[in-house]
C-alpha cells in the first residue's frame, strides 16, 4: 500500500507511468484505483464537510471497502468537487486539433459534454477518441428536426460549398445526415424509424422565430431563418417520449421558448431572446420550474454583438431574464455553444454578471449541466455509490469561484488519476 499527499501525487503519477514498459492498452486504459481519501472536504450539494472516502471500481464508497486498498491520498483539507460539464456544443467532429481541445476540457476540469447534433459519418470514426474512464464522456444526437429551408440547413449547405463535406456528392445528401425536413406530421411518421435508425441519445428540434412560422415559411428570404412548424413540435415529444428518448429544443425567441415550454420538451438548449432582447413570460420560466425544463445558458455568444449600437440592452435583457430564472427556482445549465471554447468563458460571464451566489453557480456547473448530460447516470454528485470522479481545488468555491479552473489540483475519473 502506498500514501500519498497530495503534493506528492504529481510525482506519483509520473513513477507510476514510468514503472516497467507498459503495454500500449495498458497506457489506452489506465488502471482504476483502490484508494483511501483522507483529510478532503468534500461538497455535500450544500457545504463541504470533511470526511474519509473510499473508491473502488470506479466508484465512491462512503463506507471502508472490505478490500485492502493500494493508495492513501492526503487531500491536505482541500475542497473535493464534481467535475465541471458542457451543456451545448458542436466542436468533437472535426480531428482538426481536436486532442487539443479534448486536452482543454480536460485540463479545465470540464469531463462530459452534450454535443448537440452531429454528422454521424463525420463523429464516428472519432468516437474512440470519447467516453473512456480516463477521457472524456459525450453525449449526442445527430440530424436536428427542422422545417422546409429552417436551421441547420442554410450553415450545413455553406460548409458544403466551402468543401468540408466530401463525404456527400451533392447538398441534396445532406437531408437526413445533416437535418430532417418535418413539415407534416405524415413527414413525422414517415421519417422517423429513419431518424432513429442513427441512434440518437437525445432527439433534438430547431424553433426559431415559431411567431412567424405562417409568414416565414414558404418565404427565400428566410432561408436558415427559419424552423419547424410550432404545431408540430408535441407530436415530436410525444413520439421521442415514448421511445425513451429526451428532446432538446433550439429557440431563438420568447415564443419559441413558451412552445418548447409548453410542448414539454426536456430542455431548451439555449436561453432565447439573446438577439433579439425580449423578456420571456414570467408564466413560461415558471412552467419550465414546474415541468422540470432544464435551460442551457449560452449567453457568451452574445460577444459577437459587442460592436452593435444595442449591446447594452441585449445584456440587460439577457441579466433580466436569469434573473426570472433564479426567481423561480428553473434549473439553469451552463453551455457555450463556442466551438473555439468550452464552458469556461460561458461560466466566468455568467459569473460576473452577479446574478447567482456561489452556491448556485457551482450546482449549475455541476449538478444540473451533467444531469442533462447523462440523466441516467451516477454522476454530478459526490454520493456514495457514484462514480469517482472529481476535482480537488485549492480554494473554497463557495467563497471564491472566480477562475476556479486555475485551482485544481487534481483531477480523478472513475477511480483514475488524471495526469
Ligand atoms: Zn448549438
Amino acid at each position: 500500500m502506498q500514501r500519498y499527499s497530495l503534493l506528492a501525487i504529481s510525482l506519483f503519477v509520473s513513477c507510476a507511468t514510468k514503472q516497467a514498459k507498459p503495454e500500449k492498452s495498458a497506457v489506452d486504459n489506465p488502471k482504476s484505483l483502490k484508494m483511501e481519501l483522507v483529510h478532503g472536504k468534500w461538497f455535500n450539494g450544500q457545504e463541504f464537510i470533511e470526511r474519509t472516502v473510499w473508491v473502488e471500481d470506479g466508484l465512491l464508497s462512503f463506507d471502508n471497502i472490505e478490500n485492502e486498498v493500494d493508495t492513501v491520498l492526503d487531500l491536505s483539507e482541500k475542497f473535493v468537487i464534481p467535475p465541471f460539464a458542457e451543456a451545448h456544443n458542436h466542436n468533437l467532429e472535426s480531428d482538426y486539433e481536436l486532442e487539443k481541445r479534448i486536452d482543454d476540457y480536460l485540463k479545465n476540469g470540464v469531463f462530459y459534454v452534450k454535443h448537440l447534433s452531429a454528422i454521424k459519418m463525420q463523429l464516428q470514426p472519432l468516437m474512440h477518441h470519447y467516453n473512456k474512464p480516463s477521457g472524456l464522456d459525450i453525449s449526442t444526437t445527430y440530424a436536428p428536426l427542422t422545417g422546409t429551408g429552417g436551421h441547420p440547413i442554410a450553415i450545413r449547405e455553406k460548409f458544403f460549398d466551402w468543401g468540408y463535406y466530401d463525404i456527400f456528392d451533392s447538398k441534396q445528401d445532406i437531408e437526413s445526415h445533416g437535418y430532417f425536413v418535418i413539415d407534416t406530421e405524415q413527414d413525422l411518421t414517415k421519417k422517423w424509424g429513419h431518424i432513429l435508425s442513427f441512434e440518437p441519445e437525445f432527439i433534438k428540434i430547431n424553433l426559431l422565430y415559431s411567431e412567424e412560422y405562417e409568414m416565414r415559411k414558404n418565404d427565400p428570404v428566410y432561408f436558415g431563418k427559419k424552423g419547424l412548424d410550432p404545431k408540430l413540435v408535441g407530436k415530436i415529444v410525444e413520439k421521442a417520449h415514448t421511445d425513451g428518448l429526451r428532446v432538446s429544443a433550439h429557440v431563438e425567441t420568447a415564443h419559441d421558448f413558451h412552445v418548447a415550454v409548453m410542448a414539454g420538451v426536456d430542455e431548451v438548449a439555449h436561453l432565447p431572446e439573446i438577439k433579439n432582447g425580449q423578456p420571456i413570460a414570467p408564466e413560461d420560466i415558471k412552467m419550465a420550474k414546474e415541468k422540470g425544463i432544464t435551460t442551457v445558458t449560452t449567453i457568451s455568444l452574445v460577444q459577437k454583438r459587442e460592436k452593435q449600437p444595442n449591446f447594452q440592452a441585449l445584456m440587460e435583457n439577457i441579466g433580466n431574464n436569469l434573473e426570472q430564472f433564479k426567481r423561480e427556482g428553473a434549473k439553469l445549465a451552463i453551455g457555450s455553444d463556442n466551438f473555439n471554447g468550452n464552458s469556461v468563458d460561458e461560466f466566468e460571464l455568467l459569473q460576473k454578471l452577479g446574478i447567482f451566489t456561489n452556491l448556485e453557480l457551482l450546482k449549475m456547473w455541476t449538478e444540473n449541466s451533467t444531469e442533462t448530460i447523462f440523466p441516467n447516470r451516477k454522476v454530478g454528485k459526490l454520493h456514495d455509490g457514484y462514480e469517482a470522479s472529481f476535482l480537488v481545488l485549492d480554494i473554497d468555491p463557495l467563497i471564491a469561484i472566480s477562475e476556479v479552473t486555475e485551482h485544481i489540483d487534481l483531477r480523478i475519473k472513475q477511480g483514475i488519476i488524471l495526469d
